[in-house]
């Protein structure tokens, strides 16, 4: 029984690393017929944003993978919110104190301070666990009383892992295989709180353990804590689920891990939605705002790590939820490419319906307000092959709406010769004289008559083309002169040869 969860944090907007996480649980849960769970790990208050849990899930909704437990749904394992589970985990960290698997530590901020200065000032790491646990204030240190006369006083306490001397884990990842880690290397890590709260890790586990997860799938800044992680399962006695660590995602150049500041200065989005900081009302560009379909995006994120190890790239949800593998997930970085989404955006653009593209540029470009929606949507369907943007639209099909105002100098030296203005009169008298006007007509009209005369191509297309366009680039004359009808394609034309 396959249950997986997205676990984010919500102390700002999801960025696309987490949104490849996401994604790869969504799959692996849809594969095994499995259950994707949603679960906000807010234990942390001073790192709370306001509106992150929404964005979470309004992205999670963009993309098209809807949770199947999570906030607001009524399952039997919520609430979802950790905050909301907040009173159940104190129990479980007391449960390790008295197995011996933890224990009460007093150390103030500052004497904490004045041994890693002590440590540094010898060339040496401080690190609190079995080496110097016995010099420091905690319960293995002090006496039984001095400990419950400490609590007793209300003293601020946290309480730590003992993280055991000498001996050597053996832990297993799907992705990376087995990973031997000697325990004396470990420090022991904070599990709660005396402000109630427990940490990620208590958290993290024990509602893993009670919401039944089978497969951990997280990012790879999370395999350090995996050693933890593993003897918090042995420590309580459960069984542990299965653990897979994804790969960092890297910069463009490949040097280095992707961070939410890089979308600025490289000038692409590092988030899947637009966001406003609610503190300082910065905006940072999302994917959907930038003109990216979320299926593009799904298709380029599913590639961040993992490949079919087939030649085939484009992949609907349906289609890689059927090819994924987390066997075949890389442990090496992948790295962020920015055009390959726009190379996906492209192929995607020509899948999406012809309607909603013309609906979508009618309310992108204020020009097209007055204009008919089904004459956009044909003008849709004859540049969109061109286009990887909605916003790409106008510069590819002006000319359908409004007749070119100027004419590019270099097509001009190249369309306008002598004789041309001959040409173009026959021109006209053929267009006039036929009565349909649809691209077939037109069609055989006029290269029958550019072939008998032996006029050649050039000299009828081009210029006929310019006066169209404006330029020597678009679809093909047949389709613009139909669009715009007779009238429109005959003033044009003489307005080139005036
Ligand atoms: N809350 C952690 C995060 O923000 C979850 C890590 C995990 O999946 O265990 O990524």
């Amino acid at each position: 029984n396959v249950r997986v969860r997205f676990a984010p944090s919500p102390t700002g907007p999801l960025h696309i690393g987490g949104v490849r996480t996401a994604l790869f649980n969504y799959l692996f849960a849809k594969k095994h017929n499995g259950t994707f769970i949603l679960r906000i790990e807010d234990t942390d208050q001073n790192r709370y944003v306001e509106g992150a849990e929404q964005y979470i899930i309004d992205a999670l909704n963009w993309c098209e993978m809807p949770f199947d437990e999570g906030p607001g749904t009524n399952e039997k394992f919520g609430p979802y919110r950790q905050s909301e589970r907040k009173p159940l985990y104190k129990a479980y960290a007391e449960e390790l104190i008295n197995s011996g698997n933890a224990y009460y530590a007093f150390d103030t901020a500052e004497a904490l301070d004045a041994h890693r200065k002590d440590h540094e000032a010898k060339g040496k790491t401080f690190i609190y666990n079995w080496h110097n646990r016995l010099k420091l204030s905690n319960s293995l240190s002090l006496s039984a009383e001095e400990v419950n006369a400490k609590l007793d006083a209300g003293e601020d306490y946290v309480i730590r892992f003992k993280s055991p001397q000498d001996e050597t884990l053996h832990l297993t990842d799907i992705i990376r295989g087995d990973i031997k880690i000697d325990t004396n290397i470990l420090d022991d890590k904070v599990l709660f709180k005396s402000d109630g709260m427990p940490t990620y890790h208590l958290a993290n586990i024990v509602d893993d353990h009670l919401m039944e997860i089978s497969h951990v799938i997280r990012g790879e800044e999370w395999l350090p804590s995996l050693a933890l992680h593993f003897q918090l399962y042995q420590a309580f006695g459960w069984d542990a689920p299965e653990f897979a660590h994804l790969p960092l995602i890297l910069k463009p150049t490949g040097k280095g891990k992707l961070s939410k500041r890089d979308g600025d200065k490289l000038g692409f989005p590092v988030f899947p939605l637009q966001w406003t900081d609610p503190k300082t009302n910065d905006i940072s560009r999302g994917y959907k705002e930038d003109g990216y379909f979320a299926d593009a995006m799904v298709n380029f994120l599913a590639f961040l790590g993992w490949n079919p190890g087939t030649e085939q790239e484009i992949f609907t949800l349906e289609e890689l939820v059927a090819a994924f593998d987390l066997k075949k997930v890389n442990k090496s970085g992948a790295r962020f490419d920015p055009d390959k989404i726009k190379w996906f955006n492209h192929h995607y653009m020509q899948e999406q319906n012809n309607y909603e593209l013309a609906e979508a540029f009618k309310n992108y470009n204020s020009e097209l307000e007055e204009t008919d929606i089904n004459y956009i949507e044909m003008v849709v369907a004859l540049i969109k092959e061109r286009a990887t943007f909605v916003s790409d639209f106008w510069d590819l099909s002006h000319f359908f709406f409004v007749a070119p105002t100027a004419y590019d100098e270099k097509a001009s030296k190249k369309a306008l010769k002598e004789g041309t203005d001959t040409i173009m009169n026959q021109l006209i008298a053929i267009l006039n004289a036929n009565t349909d006007f649809t691209v077939e007509t037109l069609t055989t009209e006029i290269k029958g008559w550019i072939t008998s005369n032996d006029i050649g191509f050039g000299k009828v297309m081009m210029p006929l083309r310019l006066a169209l366009v404006g330029a020597l680039q678009g679809p093909d004359v047949f389709d613009i002169m139909y669009m715009i009808g007779k009238a429109e394609t005959v003033k044009r034309i003489e307005r080139i040869i005036q």
